[in-house]
């Protein structure tokens, strides 16, 4: 069995809900397909959830204009107005008001999860509908009740074992060939929706080619396949035909955006090869994540991670950076789940560079100012070169402030202005 993963900007409209069906009607073995939120739902409903705190009149604009690109987008997939989609998508957007406005919940987290959640199960009723009204037999799977999950909400950890079960419970190929479910959600053992993180949906679908021993996973993308360097940033751009899942979990780490970090391991854990293909292009060949170590060619990569902090903290007792510095300071990081991207140190000082998106990092300049020095500078940027030649940095650093460099063998890093 096989499992795809489409993304929200694959099925931003009907336009690109057909195209999911043109590339699915292809593959004859037994499927898993993936789905996202269509186009930027789960923003939007972020941004409901904040309103619904204290705007209530703003959040219901935005509910409902949510609601009518939903809506749109059923109407021109289902000309037959009476199919039953449209009862059942009213029905989730009630229920999504209700999540939204009656709801308490004891935590911020927990709430965000049961409202982010809402726009996996919109998208893949509507195209497990439409695939099935164009004679695409497949079956809806609720992921709530297969992907179980601790209640780290937002970043829920799944029971692998648990879930096992659960999925060897619903997905058997005995009866139905292909499967339709949602990516990026799961169930806490508790009972409630689960997320597992932003742009999750790769990861789900990983987990379950994990469980179900699948011979291949492919995330269809809006890219060719895996590219040297995003072309966001850089102007010549090569796409990488096969690489090892060793290059993949550095380039995804350091921020190539193509391949979420957490992807690889359940895939490599089994052996289970990942290719990334286009659904613009979908007889593009893609790249091959695989164990093929031989074929890392010495093509620089460039990765580019933008709005770093780079915070240095010395103490103020000139106390050497030792150990037990070292223990407290990463204690606090993983307590708060601040993601480190970059770390050096001298006797006397320590330096880290971490993600500036969320005020984690003005708490933690306040946390250490009592017993370190504590210097910053922000709107950074976190080069990262695999497979690294002279000519490659000097292309990609001149004229730029160098803050740190560091060199191994095969990666260097420059935190750079
Ligand atoms: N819809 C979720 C998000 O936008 C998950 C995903 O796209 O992978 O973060
Ligand atoms: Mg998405």
């Amino acid at each position: 069995m096989i499992v795809f993963k489409f993304g929200g900007t694959s099925v931003k409209d009907s336009d690109g809900v057909r195209n999911l069906f043109n590339i699915v009607k292809t593959c004859s073995d037994n499927l898993i397909i993936v789905v996202s939120a269509l186009g930027k739902t789960t923003n939007a409903l972020e941004e409901i959830l904040k309103l619904s705190l204290d705007e209530s009149d703003k959040c219901k604009i935005k509910l409902e204009s949510l609601k009518d690109y939903h809506f749109d987008i059923i109407k021109n997939l289902f000309p037959d107005k009476k199919h039953e989609i449209y009862e059942q998508i009213e029905e989730q957007f009630k229920n999504l008001y209700s999540e939204s406005f009656d709801k308490k919940h004891d935590s911020f987290d927990l709430k965000y999860d049961q409202v982010v959640s809402f726009g996996e199960i919109f998208s893949t009723k509507i195209i497990s509908a439409f695939l099935n009204s164009q004679e695409f037999s497949n079956k809806w799977i609720d992921i709530r009740k297969v992907l179980i999950t601790d209640d780290t909400y937002r970043e829920a950890k799944i029971d692998m074992k648990l879930s096992k079960t659960k999925v060897e419970e619903n997905i058997s190929f005995k009866d139905n060939n292909i499967y339709l479910t949602q990516g990026f959600i799961g169930g806490s053992k508790s009972g409630f929706v689960t997320t597992l993180g932003r742009e999750g949906s790769d990861y789900t679908a990983a987990v379950l080619g994990n469980l179900l021993d699948a011979e291949k996973v492919v995330v269809w993308k809006d890219v060719d396949g895996v590219l040297n360097a995003d072309p966001q940033y850089f102007n010549e751009t090569k796409k990488l035909d096969k690489i090892s899942y060793q290059e993949a979990v550095e380039l995804a780490y350091f921020g190539a955006k193509v391949i979420h970090p957490k992807t690889l391991k359940p895939l490599h854990n089994k052996n289970i090869p990942l290719f990334v293909r286009s659904f613009i292009n979908p007889e593009g060949q893609g790249t091959e994540i695989d164990c093929f170590q031989k074929y890392d060619q010495n093509l620089p990569i460039f990765i580019l991670k933008k709005d770093q902090m780079l915070i240095s903290l010395f103490p103020k007792d000139l106390s050497f950076v030792m150990e037990d510095e070292l223990s407290k300071i990463f204690s606090y990081l993983s307590e708060q789940r601040i993601r480190v991207n970059l770390i050096q140190n001298s006797a006397i000082s320590f330096s880290l560079c971490i993600d500036n998106a969320n005020s984690k990092s003005k708490q933690l300049l306040e946390k250490f100012k009592d017993d370190y020095k504590v210097l910053y500078n922000d709107q950074l940027e976190l080069l990262t070169i695999r497979h690294y030649s002279e000519e490659a940095i000097k292309k990609v650093t001149e004229g730029r402030k160098i803050y740190i460099e560091q060199r191994s063998r095969h990666t260097s890093h420059f935190v750079i202005k």
